[in-house]
């Protein structure tokens, strides 16, 4: 047990935390039974607050083994600190995907369930805990219990984007989606400004998988234009303008990494409309194969890629507008954004379909945007304006990438928070499962 500075992806906010590390299930119980104060941390992909506690904070890295796998239907079983990078490099060439994944590899089960991640696929397939089946939770009482939409029911959808406020998960069983290749086909659009792109989106609808690259600092005529690519798992059978889908698997490519925290004016506004005007002009459009890694985890090749921002950090916004009112949020979100030249080149769009089914799940129907910032000491008063604008039209914040927003706009823009309440008082009266976050948020 250590006292070491951990801070989330994002490098904002940085805590003194002491950090456990316990090797075993049973470890795992026997540390949290003397703490009063503590939350579980998988990889450390949220971007902010989520998985800190300063008095506790428990890794479930070493909570990693796969349980019992169904090769017919598809089920796994895995402790949930299972990495998704572990479960790929096992499932993928043998024929298995996992149902939903975020933009990353890099994250544990435990964190994909806590946030209930969503893919590229949402509009399709819903989020994480869509796919999960049963989990089993310790609880802040002490207790272990068994979750499912049957057992305990209403503590499962409480910990389904729950962050880690109910318990600890200690392993989970979902189903996998059968592949027949490692090899995508995707198509790639030029959409010459946000109407092009919201109708890309609704011309993708049967299409598994669809996000769009969005430029945040074009201005005038050229606001919101973007490109996006949609894609499916190519069959063992596919061809392409009359080629077959390659026969080797895809070769591993090598990962470059960002060496040194990069200084502030690498970034500057010029430098970042410049690469945003260039990746647009060059994107080509139409068919190719590619493989599995670049079209989900195109920044997963640059390792430590969050040190571009330098040693003060960076903010991810992301938030969720409602299809209706929609369109007109989003144009003006990114109006405020490319006035102040101050978002960045890594801005997605992503068209969401149903409610998540967690108390405390993002998604709803509409359009999420991520923009990422620099966290320089102007950009806070310019994320509240996004904020007045979000919340104005029925939209949302995702509890994973966030590390500032207010208890005010948490409350008034997740209606379920007294229901969540009430079942972390249930299982935890004494309030044990905490983290920066939610003492931020006022979740608990
Ligand atoms: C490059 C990048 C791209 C991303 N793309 C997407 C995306 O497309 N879609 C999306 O939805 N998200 C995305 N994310 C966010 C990421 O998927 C989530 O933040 C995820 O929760 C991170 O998992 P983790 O294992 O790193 O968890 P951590 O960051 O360590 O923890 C996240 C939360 O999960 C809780 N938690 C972790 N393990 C457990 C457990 N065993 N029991 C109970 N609670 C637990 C923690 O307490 C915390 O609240 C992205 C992140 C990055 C860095």
């Amino acid at each position: 047990m250590t006292e070491i500075s951990l801070s989330g992806w994002g490098r904002l906010p940085v805590a003194a935390c002491r950090l456990l590390v316990p090797g075993t299930a049973a470890a795992v119980i026997a540390e949290a039974k003397g703490e009063t104060s503590l939350i579980a941390r998988g990889n450390g992909r949220a971007y902010g607050d989520a998985a800190l506690n300063r008095a506790a904070t428990l890794s479930t890295l070493k909570l990693d083994r796969l349980l019992a796998f169904d090769p017919i239907s598809g089920v796994l079983t895995a402790e949930a600190g299972l990495l998704l990078s572990d479960l790929l490099a096992l499932f993928a060439p043998r024929g298995w995907f996992p149902p939903v994944t975020p933009g990353t590899r890099f994250v544990t089960l435990g964190g994909m369930l806590a946030a209930d991640v969503h893919g590229k696929n949402h509009h399709r397939d819903g989020s994480f805990g869509e796919h999960v089946l049963g989990f089993e939770l310790l609880c802040g009482d002490g207790e272990r219990r068994r979750c499912s939409p049957r057992e305990n029911p209403e503590l499962f959808h409480a910990t389904i984007g729950g962050m880690g406020l109910t318990g600890i998960v200690m392993n989970l069983t979902l189903r996998l989606r059968r592949i027949e290749s490692s090899w995508m086909v995707q198509e790639t659009l030029r959409c010459r400004d946000l109407d092009e792109a919201l109708a890309g989106f609704a011309a993708s609808e049967s299409w598994t998988y669809s996000v769009a690259w969005i430029d945040c600092l074009a201005r005038g005529r050229d606001r919101g234009r973007a490109v996006l690519y949609r894609g499916e798992h190519a069959g063992r059978d596919a061809t392409l303008e009359g080629q077959a889908v390659p026969a080797a698997p895809p070769r591993r490519k090598p990962t470059l990494r960002v060496p040194v925290d990069l200084p502030g004016w690498v970034l500057n506004g010029t430098a970042m409309a410049a690469f945003n005007a260039l990746y647009y002009q060059r994107a080509r459009p139409g068919g190719a194969f590619i493989d599995i890694e670049t079209f989900f985890y195109p920044l997963d090749a640059i390792t430590a890629w969050n040190r571009i921002y330098g040693r003060r950090g960076f903010l991810q916004y992301q938030c969720v507008v409602p299809l209706e009112g929609g369109r007109d949020a989003l144009l003006a979100l990114l109006e405020i954004t490319s006035r102040a030249r101050a978002g960045s080149f890594l801005a997605v769009l992503k068209q969401f379909g149903a409610r998540g089914s967690g108390l405390l799940s993002f998604p709803m129907p509409g359009y999420t945007l991520a923009l990422d910032f620099p966290a320089t000491a102007e950009i806070f008063a310019l994320l509240q304006q996004l904020d007045l604008v979000v919340a104005a039209c029925g939209g949302r914040l995702y509890l994973a990438k966030d590390a500032r927003m207010g208890a005010d706009l948490m409350r008034d823009s997740y209606s379920n928070l007294d229901r969540f309440r009430d079942v972390c008082r249930e299982v935890d009266p004494d309030q044990r499962f905490r983290s920066l976050l939610s003492e931020r948020l006022h979740l608990r």
